[in-house]
């Protein structure tokens, strides 16, 4: 009583686009970034460095996850390569930790020994940062209500650009009142911005991986949808998981009378499901009310 067709994916190619689009245009900032931070001896900026080659890592295993998702999978993996868009999230958020603990290291270490800095160029290069990272928010702009991967990739770049921002604000500030310590201090926040982002990126993608249900499916709603289905007495084995950042499956055992023992009394129930809560695999499996007193201990888990 499965319905594989029913979901519809965005052209992979214009994805594909803006996944190389946002790597290139992180890795040539990365290298105006060293070039300079390193020039004028700036830590924010070599921190920010650091922050985008994560970026970049983080896009690439992304875009992994996303190809392998829409590739055609060996017959034994029936649902294809769906999961590696959860598994590429997971990863991105372990990468992003990582960065955080040596940007902080850094950062700590450079508080306790202040240097000179060139605070015009440093002002200058966090002024093309603002723009670069406003683009690549853009980017994602379309698709970050559908998919936990891009919304994550558009916040992010959205957070860049306030990061940014604030670095173009320090320059001035150390500019005026040549205060050395506002460069390290900066690192700490990008390091603090970074490490809040990746631990939403973190939970979510651990949720998703422990098979919650996901995040845009209101699970009580669903159940209300089915206690007040015509015809339908109970409901037991209710599964909802998801298979991908963007799919979920569902499973349910529903016992009805007996004049409503046909394969057409679902049906309804099925395009409501698909259509209210964006389930692209559905399993239903009808029961009468005699039988279903025996499969209740089949069930050992019946979460109705
Ligand atoms: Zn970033
Ligand atoms: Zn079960
Ligand atoms: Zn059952």
């Amino acid at each position: 009583m499965s319905r594989h067709d029913y979901h519809v994916h965005p052209p992979a190619l214009s994805y594909n686009k803006r996944f190389l689009m946002g790597v290139l245009l992180n890795i040539g900032f990365i290298a105006i970034e060293v070039f300079y931070g390193v020039k004028s001896n700036s830590m924010a900026l070599i921190a920010d460095a650091v922050h985008n080659v994560s970026d970049v890592l983080g896009l690439l295993v992304a875009w992994f996850g996303y190809l392998l998702a829409h590739k055609t999978a060996p017959s034994k993996f029936t649902f294809g390569f769906k999961n590696a868009t959860i598994i590429a999230a997971f990863i991105n958020a372990i990468l992003l930790f990582i960065a955080v603990i040596g940007l902080a290291w850094e950062a700590v270490q450079r508080l306790q020994q202040q240097e000179a800095i060139t605070s015009s160029t440093i002002i200058t290069v966090a002024t093309v940062g603002v723009f670069i990272k406003g683009l690549a928010a853009y980017l994602f702009f379309q698709g970050k209500d559908k998919d936990i991967n891009i919304k994550g990739a558009f916040l992010h770049m959205i957070l860049d650009a306030a990061i940014s921002l604030g670095v173009v604000v320090a320059g001035f500030l150390m500019l005026w009142k040549s205060w050395t310590w506002i460069d390290p201090a900066i690192s700490l926040m990008i390091a603090a911005v970074i490490f809040i982002g990746s631990w939403q990126l973190f939970k979510g993608s651990l949720d998703l991986m422990l098979l919650a249900v996901p995040a845009n499916i209101d699970l009580k709603q669903l159940k209300k949808v089915l206690d007040h289905h015509p015809g339908l007495i109970s409901y037991h084995d209710l599964h909802v998981w998801p298979l991908s950042t963007t799919e979920a499956a569902l499973s349910a055992h529903l016992v009805v009378k007996q004049e409503y023992f046909q394969p057409m009394f679902s049906k309804s129930l099925e395009e409501k499901l698909q259509q209210d809560f964006d389930i692209s695999h559905l399993t239903l499996q009808l029961e009468v009310e005699e039988r279903a007193g025996k499969c209740a201990t089949d069930c050992s888990h019946s979460a109705a």
